[in-house]
């Protein structure tokens, strides 16, 4: 009779971590923290922000860019905003970006530069939510906390045959967590699951042959590890469609800041209409087509873009600059350093598009 994790089980996992930990830049080997050596804070936070909707090996040149540029807590809380997410540009969810800069705000101001070691005072930061608090407790003050996230679900779902979907998944497997969690190792044993979790229990294709504990696995005993985690049904996500302009003036191109709430919050945008669903592309506003003359619209074929709630097609319109006042809250941005400014991705597609950018 398999008996699913339980504390032997949780033992087992911690001596094949103990081997096969992935080497990661912001991880302190098991050896060491064995040794003594403690996790940085500021470190450990700034891997899991980033690590958020986002896969391990798009996040370490980030990872890294970061840190070279603001080692330590205090010098991201000095920051300017625009570095910041001029930096983040790519990693996409945005928000976590300004979150990112005013947790660091509130570190540096309300403790001392010291990241909070309490669940409870961590979650009160921007941008810390429940799984976050509990994995930075655990892996940097080696806390008593059962983090769970996608792949610790994963793993606990195939182990018990779970059949719940979330939310109510999310909080059995703490509950099964919380009883063979071991004390004295608490920040290993989160890493060693999620370690399991993205290379042997993987969605797809679960090496069980390899698995550490797969002795009590109901799931390698059944054979049907695929079926686990169940996923509610999904919603088919809705078009949404836009007209975007690119206004050119020599060697420089017209862009704006978006608001600083809601989606892509404060990042820079070519001036454009509002996204809404429907069949047919919105016609540029008059506001915006009388900056420019020579309009032209530049492909057939619309910039497409994924966003997690809806698909984005924009077509693309380029014109030259009239002699005109500039709009409120708009500036003239050099075409050869678009780089260096706070373009989200899908706005980087629409100057490759349009032909201002090579990337
Ligand atoms: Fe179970 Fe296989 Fe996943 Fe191991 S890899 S936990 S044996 S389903």
């Amino acid at each position: 009779m398999k008996s699913g994790f339980d504390a032997r089980a949780a033992k087992r996992l911690l001596s094949w971590y103990d081997r096969h930990a992935r080497s990661l830049p912001w991880r302190v080997p098991p050896a060491e923290v064995t040794a003594g050596k403690k996790a940085d804070p500021y470190r450990v936070w700034l891997s899991e922000i980033m690590l958020q909707q986002t896969t391990v090996k798009t996040v370490i040149p980030y990872y890294q860019k970061f840190l070279e540029r603001w080692p330590t807590v205090k010098d991201l809380a000095n920051a300017p905003l625009d570095d910041v997410l001029s930096a983040w540009a790519g990693l996409g969810y945005y928000a976590r970006a300004r979150n990112l800069k005013a947790c660091a705000e509130s570190v540096a101001r309300d403790f001392n530069g010291e990241f909070p070691a309490t669940r409870a005072q961590l979650r009160s930061l921007p941008g810390i939510g429940d799984y976050t608090s509990a994995a930075i407790s655990a892996i940097a003050f080696n806390a008593a906390e059962v983090a769970v996230d996608g792949n610790i679900e994963r793993v606990i779902s195939r182990q018990h045959l779970i059949e719940d979907v979330n939310p109510r998944l999310k909080n059995r497997v703490a509950e099964f967590l919380s009883k063979v969690l071991p004390i004295d190792r608490p920040g290993d044993f989160t890493q060693a699951m999620m370690d399991l979790g993205a290379t042997i229990c993987t969605p797809k294709t679960p090496v069980c042959a390899l698995c550490p504990v797969g002795e009590g696995c109901m799931a390698f005993s059944a054979g049907n590890a695929l079926e686990y985690p169940k996923k509610k049904a999904k919603k088919a996500k809705p078009v949404r469609r836009g007209a975007i302009a690119v206004i050119l003036c020599d060697r420089q191109v017209l862009v704006r800041q978006r608001p600083d709430t809601g989606l892509l919050g404060s990042m820079t945008e070519f001036p454009g209409t509002e996204w809404r669903e429907g069949e047919a592309f919105p016609a540029l506003e008059t506001g915006i087509k009388l900056l420019g003359k020579n309009w032209q619209k530049v492909t057939e074929k619309p910039v497409a873009h994924t966003f997690t709630h809806f698909f984005l097609e924009l077509e693309v319109w380029t014109a030259e600059m009239e002699d005109t006042p500039l709009p409120n809250k708009t500036w003239l941005s050099n075409i050869d350093a678009l780089d260096q400014i706070a373009l989200p991705t899908v706005m980087k597609k629409v100057a490759i598009a349009a032909g201002i950018s090579a990337q």
